[in-house]
């Protein structure tokens, strides 16, 4: 499902941007040709040598200057000079002085020039000139506001500049203005002007480095950075080895359909569709907890808000004693590890993201909420759903499942055990107390499966059984159910998608928004 909130740029404010953008690239030569394109040349102006476009960095020399971030400047700084680096966000002049703002990341801090005795016109009209986006280096004094900034995230300081210098220049015409691109998508800036100037997604995807700079994509890609750090640091706390699994396999993982084919060599190879078949050779191996990071690719002509082409797979194995049972409470528990991390250490990350695209906090329980296939289904039942007990879930009904779940048990967060074994793959063990059952297990956030997973079939003989009834040519998966003929533990295990876990936890709308250079059947670039 393609964003609908989000409209092309209208007519008018395109024609105005193109307007603004050819001004700003007539000042921009007429200003190159002014300064020789270097630092300042008037004679008698009195900030000489205090502004200017830098000569490229080449690491010519180590100037010993330090620059101080941006998100450090409050109040508590007020009279120091300090240098800062960022991109000028905006600027506007008026009469003799020049209000810009600074951004560094998702830092921004209001900046002024104005002519006194030691800042020329010429300065402040160069300052002026700058084109948005451009690198540029600043001294100035910090000083206290009487009114918040608002419209900054450093609300009660500003910069009194000093110094200027462009470090690098950026094209003054922009394919898309970064305001526009972090304009909050709230109720009451959805009126027909505001909307004109938001960013389809598809200009957004085309243009993404310049997207990315938007606060929200900053802190999108930080919190997903983190669901990594907090994925891994759980299970290396539970004895857990990370592993890396080869990602082009000589036969599809999960079945020939939705397989990438590339040439190798003389012949043909597939990308992994999945890890499994290798994180279950680790637990064949004796590595007994295994997890892995790393690239999943699926040949599917999904165009919908939650498929991907290629996406980070989360992938974990285990083996365990007498009950798949003890896995699942490791995988539970590593999710609220997860949840809770965030929650904690990404606080400022989350409220940025939810002032662009508004969410409600997302909620779990600990322990985590289980519940088994039937259960899902008698709910739906008394909701109106006419289904199966062996019908798999369609997202339609995993949907309204996850808003009954969140009205009875208050929690964005749950587990559903004992799949139909019917809809599940044929590794996947049966339950051994009802036969159309399996031991296999999914997750849900906000209603959306972001995890499946199963006890595995970890006995040879069985597994070819299984295969069979499943349809399988055994010839092509010799080398899986030969991995078992050696004596293999008891085994459980799972895979995440990355961007989902992180698209879903900030409620967001597309996947695409979680991935930092998506590919979708319509995408292979930039
Ligand atoms: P779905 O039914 O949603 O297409 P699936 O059942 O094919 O998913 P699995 O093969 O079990 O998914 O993969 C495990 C997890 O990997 C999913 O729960 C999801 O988080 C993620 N995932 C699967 N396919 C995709 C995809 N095309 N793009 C992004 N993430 C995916």
């Amino acid at each position: 499902m393609e964003d609908q909130s989000e409209v092309k740029v209208s007519k008018k404010a395109a024609k105005k941007a193109e307007k603004a953008a050819k001004k700003a690239e007539m000042k921009a030569s007429k200003k190159a040709e002014q300064s020789g394109g270097d630092v300042t040349t008037e004679v008698d102006d009195c900030s000489r040598g205090k502004y200017g476009v830098m000569p490229i960095i080449t690491s010519t020399e180590k100037l010993d200057r330090v620059l101080v971030p941006v998100k450090s400047l409050n109040g508590d700084e007020k009279g120091k000079l300090v240098w800062c680096r960022g991109r000028l966000h905006t600027s506007r002049a008026k009469g003799k002085q020049c209000f810009f703002v600074l951004r560094q990341q998702f830092a921004t801090i209001q900046c002024l020039v104005a002519v006194s005795e030691d800042i020329s016109k010429a300065m402040v009209k160069f300052v002026s000139d700058i084109s948005k986006e451009s690198i540029i280096d600043i001294e100035g004094t910090v000083v206290a506001v009487e009114k918040s900034i608002e419209s900054c995230s450093q609300k009660d300081v500003e910069l009194h500049v000093k110094q200027v210098f462009v470090v690098n220049e950026s094209e003054p015409r922009l394919p898309l203005q970064i305001e526009d691109a972090a304009r909050p998508e709230t109720e009451e800036d959805s009126t027909e002007e505001k909307l004109s100037i938001r960013v389809n997604q598809d200009t957004r995807l085309d243009n993404r480095i310049l997207d990315l700079r938007t606060p929200t994509s900053q802190a999108i890609f930080r919190i997903e950075a983190a669901v990594c750090d907090l994925f891994r640091n759980s299970l290396k706390s539970r004895g857990f080895v990370e592993i890396h699994t080869p990602k082009i396999i000589s036969a599809a993982s999960e079945g020939g359909a939705n397989v990438f084919e590339v040439s190798y060599f003389k012949g043909n190879a597939y990308l992994a569709q999945s890890p499994q078949l290798y994180k279950q050779m680790a637990i064949a191996a004796d590595f007994e907890k295994v997890y892995t990071v790393g690239a999943v690719f699926r040949a599917e002509d999904s165009n919908t808000h939650r498929h991907l082409c290629e996406f980070v797979g989360l992938d974990l194995e285990m083996a365990f004693n007498y009950h798949y049972h003890e896995v699942l409470d490791v995988i539970e528990s590593t999710f609220v590890d997860i949840f809770k991390g965030l929650q904690q250490q990404f606080a400022t990350e989350i409220e940025t993201v939810s002032r662009q695209f508004p969410m409600e906090t997302f909620k779990f329980l600990e322990p985590t909420l289980r519940l088994q296939f039937s259960d899902a289904v008698a709910l739906l039942r008394n909701n109106g759903v006419e289904m199966d007990d062996e019908d798999d879930l369609t997202t339609a009904n995993e949907k309204l499942l996850g808003k009954l779940v969140k009205a009875k048990y208050g929690t964005d967060f749950f587990t559903l055990d004992k799949f139909p074994l019917k809809v599940r793959p044929f590794y996947t063990m049966p339950d051994p107390n009802n036969s159309k059952y399996s031991n296999s297990y999914d997750m849900f956030m906000r209603g959306e499966e972001i995890l499946s997973g199963a006890q595995r079939i970890h006995d040879a003989k069985f597994l070819s059984e299984r295969a069979v009834h499943h349809g399988c040519d055994l010839d092509k998966i010799k080398a899986y159910i030969d991995s078992f003929r050696y004596g293999v533990p008891p085994h459980a295990g799972g895979g995440i998608g990355l961007e989902r876990v992180t698209m879903l936890f900030l409620g967001l709308d597309n996947i695409r928004k979680t991935s930092l250079f998506p590919r979708d059947p319509r995408r292979l670039t930039p």
